[in-house]
C-alpha cells in the first residue's frame, strides 16, 4: 500500500480543509508534507499544528509564486493538490509536473485556462492528473477500464444552485447573500457564486473536455438538485454508469489520493432508504446563459476559454463587492468574449496575455 506524500496549495480553504480531514482519516495512506495559504497566516499556523512535519508557505506578497513553486517541487512530495481559487495555481502546477509530481486538481480554473498545456505536460512527464472536482472524479471513476472511443457522452450533474426555481425576472435583484447560499454544498465564495450563475458547470464542461479528451459536443449537463449522483458516463451501447455518494468533498479527495486503490474511512455511507428521491431535469439555458457561453468557448478553444474564465473572475469580484448586478456577471463575460480575437493553439505566453487582457477589459466594462 502506497502512502502519498501530499503538498496542499490552498490548505486553508474549503477544499484544503476537507483534504486535511482526509489526511487525519487515512493517515496510513496520506501524509501532508507541505501547505500554503494566501492571506490567513494564523489559520495556516493552526493547520500546521496538526501536521508538525509539514513545510508551510504564505503565497501573498513579493515572491509568493516562487514560494508556491518551491513547495510544489519539494523533494519530499509525490503529489500536489491544487486547491487555490482561480488561476494562481497554474505555474506551480506546471512546475510540479516538471518535477515529476502527480497532480490532484480542484482548481478547475487552471484547466479551463490552460487544460491542453497541463495535460500535454503531464503526458510528457509521465505524471497523473487526478480530478478532485466531484463531477470529474465521478466521471474518472466511471471511465476506468473503458476506451475513450466507447464513450458516447459524459453527463455532468448540476445542483442548479440557489436560483434553480427563481423566475428569470427576479435574477436582476439577486444579492450576494442569496447567491452564496448553496443548497447542497458548503464551498468557497467564488465557486458558490459560480454555482449560482451556472458558470461553475460551464467551467466544468471545459474542464471535462481536457481531463478526459472528449470534444465539447460529447459533454452534457443535467440538473440534479440532490447532488447525490455526482456525474455519469454514457457509452456507445447506451449503458450509463453513475457514481453516487453523500455530498462531501472528502470522497473525491480521498479517491484522488488512494487511486487506484480503495480504502475504508469514517465518511457517512449512502442510506438509500432515507433518500426520498433522485430527480433530473434539463437546465434553463436561456435564463442562465453561462452554459452556452462556456460551450461556445470550449468549441472555439484557443484563448477563448481563458478569456471567459478571467472575465468571470473579475465580474464575480464586482458582484461580491456590490459593484454590479447578478446578470451583469454573464453580460460582462459575453461582451468580453465578443471583443476577443481568439488565438488558436496558444502557448503559455499567449494564454497569459489573453487572461490579463480579459481582466482589464472586464474591469473597464464594469467601472
Ligand atoms: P476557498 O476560497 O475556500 O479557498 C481558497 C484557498 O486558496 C485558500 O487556502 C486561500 O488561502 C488560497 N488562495 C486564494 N487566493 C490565492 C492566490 N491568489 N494565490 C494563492 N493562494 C490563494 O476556495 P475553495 O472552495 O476551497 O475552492 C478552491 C478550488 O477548488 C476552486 O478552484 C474551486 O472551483 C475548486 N472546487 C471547490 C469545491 C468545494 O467544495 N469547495 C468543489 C469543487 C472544486
Ligand atoms: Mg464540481
Amino acid at each position: 500500500m502506497r502512502k502519498r506524500r501530499v503538498v496542499i496549495l490552498g490548505a486553508t480553504g474549503s477544499i484544503g480543509t476537507s483534504a486535511r480531514k482526509v489526511a487525519r482519516d487515512i493517515p496510513e495512506r496520506m501524509e501532508i508534507v507541505g501547505m500554503s495559504a494566501h492571506s490567513n497566516e494564523a489559520a495556516l499556523r493552526e493547520a500546521g499544528k496538526e501536521f508538525p512535519d509539514a513545510k508551510l508557505a504564505m503565497s501573498s506578497g513579493d515572491g509568493g509564486e516562487e514560494r508556491l513553486i518551491e513547495l510544489a517541487t519539494m523533494p519530499g512530495a509525490d503529489m500536489v493538490l491544487i486547491a487555490i481559487v482561480g488561476t494562481a495555481g497554474l505555474r506551480p502546477a506546471l512546475a510540479a509536473i516538471e518535477a515529476g509530481k502527480d497532480l490532484a486538481v480542484a482548481s478547475k480554473e487552471i484547466l479551463v485556462m490552460a487544460g491542453e498545456a497541463v495535460m500535454t505536460a503531464a503526458r510528457e512527464h509521465g505524471v497523473q492528473v487526478l480530478p478532485v472536482d466531484s463531477e470529474h472524479n465521478a466521471i474518472f471513476q466511471c471511465l476506468e477500464g473503458h476506451a475513450s472511443e466507447h464513450v458516447r457522452r459524459v453527463i455532468l450533474t448540476a445542483s442548479g444552485g440557489p436560483f434553480l426555481r427563481w423566475p428569470a425576472v427576479s435574477l436582476a435583484g439577486a444579492t450576494p447573500e442569496q447567491a452564496l447560499k448553496h443548497p447542497t454544498w458548503d464551498m468557497g465564495r467564488k465557486i458558490s457564486i459560480d454555482s449560482a450563475t451556472l458558470f461553475n458547470k460551464g467551467l466544468e464542461m471545459i474542464e471535462a473536455r481536457w481531463l478526459f479528451d472528449v470534444e465539447m459536443p460529447r459533454v452534457d449537463v443535467i440538473v440534479h438538485p440532490q447532488s447525490i449522483v455526482h456525474s455519469m458516463v454514457e457509452f456507445i451501447d447506451g449503458s450509463v454508469l453513475a457514481q453516487l455518494s453523500t455530498t462531501d468533498m472528502c470522497f473525491p479527495i480521498q479517491y484522488a489520493v488512494t487511486w487506484p486503490d480503495r480504502v475504508p474511512n469514517t465518511l457517512p455511507p449512502l442510506d438509500f432508504a432515507a433518500l426520498a428521491q433522485l430527480t433530473f431535469e434539463a437546465p434553463r439555458r436561456a435564463d442562465f446563459p453561462a452554459l452556452d457561453l462556456a460551450r461556445h468557448a470550449g468549441e472555439i478553444g484557443g484563448t477563448l476559454p481563458a478569456v471567459l474564465n478571467a472575465a468571470n473572475e473579475i465580474a464575480v469580484d464586482a458582484f461580491l463587492d456590490r459593484r454590479c448586478s447578478f446578470p451583469a456577471i454573464w453580460q460582462t463575460v459575453e461582451r468580453v468574449m465578443n471583443t476577443h480575437a481568439p488565438v488558436a493553439a496558444p502557448d503559455l505566453a499567449a494564454i497569459l496575455d489573453a487572461d490579463s487582457w480579459a481582466r482589464h477589459r472586464a474591469a473597464e466594462l464594469l467601472s
